[in-house]
């Protein structure tokens, strides 16, 4: 079976019982990573030993199955929850969202940028995860750790390395560098600051992350550190994988990578 054919067996409830936020993120787990059909109670037994078809390239494979599922959904509604509009491209109508300080057309076929060519795979698969997480409510205004959401424990490490260790080493001692690079992603000072340097970054409409950066203090010997933060609500609009993931692109593109 495919991923497809996968989730057609489950009810798509996204019950998240086996453990996966969404049936899809199941089903391509059980086909890019060996993951076990029988963690999904509800599919039938005799469907639970059927022959899986793993594939070499789980990011090529995802990306496929959610382009499929775009013709599925609703782009104008999508596009009010998520802090999108609707454009008219070529006689087509498409979700025109903000992403890293870029803008990005979402259509049935494709999802490109404002200049015409094709996202990372990767950016695609987090572009696609937000559309269809669909947005539950509002952002609360407040900041918290990645550590106040459930089942964090072993993501903030991988936070900590790709994201907040990787910015502080590459702008340590270069804070104005950093605001600089946040600024070209459409970021604003927060109002409040208790580091040297406070800034939300508009990662998507409704996923903005507020970087707080200390530059190193050489009398006292402390080098230089990142705490990441996001809104109290993210959950609502991204899972925990795809939030750390966003971050980790914010980091990239400020260190020019
Ligand atoms: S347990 Fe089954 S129905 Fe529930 S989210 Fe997982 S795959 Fe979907």
């Amino acid at each position: 079976m495919n991923a497809l054919e996968i989730l057609k067996k489950t009810p798509k409830t996204n019950c998240g019982k086996c453990g996966y936020p969404a049936c899809m993120a199941f089903a391509v787990a059980v086909v890019s990573s060996g993951e076990d059909l029988a963690k999904c109670p509800h599919i039938e037994a005799e469907d639970t030993g059927a022959q899986v078809e793993q594939v070499r390239d789980p990011d090529t494979m995802l990306l496929k199955t959610l382009k499929n599922k775009v013709g599925t959904i609703d782009l104008a509604e999508r596009a009010q929850m998520l802090g999108g509009r609707m454009v008219k491209e070529q006689g087509s109508a498409m979700l025109e969202l903000s992403y890293l300080g870029e803008q990005v057309l979402i259509s049935e076929k494709a999802i490109i940028t404002a200049s015409g060519t094709e996202p990372d795979p990767r950016d695609q698969i987090l572009l696609y995860n937000y559309l269809f997480f669909g947005g539950k409510g509002d952002l609360s205004g407040k900041w918290v750790g990645l550590e106040s959401f459930p089942n964090s424990i072993s993501k903030v490490v991988t936070l900590k390395r790709y994201t907040e260790d990787k910015l502080a080493r590459e702008f340590e001692g270069r804070k104005d560098e950093l605001e600089r690079q946040l600024v070209a992603m459409k970021a604003e000072k927060a109002p409040e600051c208790h580091a040297d340097l406070c800034m939300i970054v508009p990662v998507l409409p409704k996923v903005p992350v507020l970087i707080n950066f200390w530059d190193a203090d050489e009398e006292d010997g402390f080098a230089a550190s990142v705490k990441v933060l996001f809104d109290e609500n993210a959950m609502e609009f991204l899972d925990i994988e795809s939030l750390i993931f966003a971050a980790e692109r914010l980091a990239e593109k400020a260190c020019g990578q």
